[in-house]
């Protein structure tokens, strides 16, 4: 083995996150500094919050352990096996529950989220350290297209949306935790993700469209931004949407 560098195997889809240098067999990273293997493992383009366990001899080991020439790391992808409600070596404070903060890279998927019931906040529109300061202490799972902002130390818990396709990215969210009660879709408002509650026609007749008031007998109405919701014809194409995501 190369004495001035560490190995990493990574495991799982961590290893199409590579720089296309290291994708191939190349598995012994130069190690030219004192450095956590935190600090190598995002050197090599791969955020923390995509690593949900790191091994060393057979024996966990945390994110703060500084790398020496000549070790070898297992390094395992975050999963639907590990935990976000329960500590972990890597994680030590866990979530009290599983919720998200969504920034702009991901807008559309923001939607579907709270499509599907998913309580998935927006991220403030601030600077990157900003947003990860916000996402962990609200304790939000921080899910985003930019690696910059996952690899921010102040995230915990963040997830690394791989695909360009937003019925393909509901899927891995989706395939990446374990819910302990099934999400309730259509029950968050997609523009502000509050819960929406039963409102009775009578008090909205004046903001229906005739047909709509002709139609439909049951509505739902947002707290926040007073959006009213219907069982109507989109309806089908978000539920077409969520079963191609859950399947
Ligand atoms: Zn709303």
């Amino acid at each position: 083995m190369n004495s001035l560098g560490i190995r990493c195997i990574f495991h799982g889809n961590l290893a199409e996150l590579l720089p296309k240098k290291y994708r191939d067999n190349e598995d012994i990273y130069p190690l030219n500094r004192r450095a956590a293997i935190k600090d190598i493992i995002e050197s090599l383009s791969i955020p923390h919050t995509e690593v949900g366990k790191i091994e060393k001899d057979g024996e966990q080991t945390t994110f703060h352990h500084i790398g020496v020439a000549g070790e070898m790391f297992h390094i395992y992808p975050f999963s639907s096996d590990t935990p976000v409600l329960q500590p972990t070596i890597l994680r030590p404070q866990p979530f009290s529950s599983i919720s998200f903060m969504a920034d702009d890279t991901v807008r559309k998927l923001r939607r579907n989220m709270r499509m599907a019931g998913l309580n998935t906040a927006a991220a403030p529109h601030k600077q990157l350290t900003e947003i990860a300061i916000s996402a962990t202490r609200k304790q939000r799972i921080l899910v985003s297209r930019n690696r910059d902002l996952l690899k921010c130390k102040d995230v915990v818990f963040g997830q690394l949306v791989r695909s360009g396709d937003h019925v393909l990215q509901l899927r891995e969210v989706f395939c990446r935790y374990t819910f302990a009660e099934r999400p309730t879709p259509f029950s968050r408002c997609l523009e502000c993700n509050n819960v929406l509650q039963d409102v009775k026609k009578e008090e909205i007749l004046d903001q229906l469209q005739p047909l709509t008031r002709k139609y439909y007998f049951t509505f739902k109405k947002c707290p926040g931004c007073a959006k009213i919701y219907w069982h109507g014809s989109h309806l089908e194409k978000m539920q077409r949407i969520l079963d191609s995501a859950v399947s």
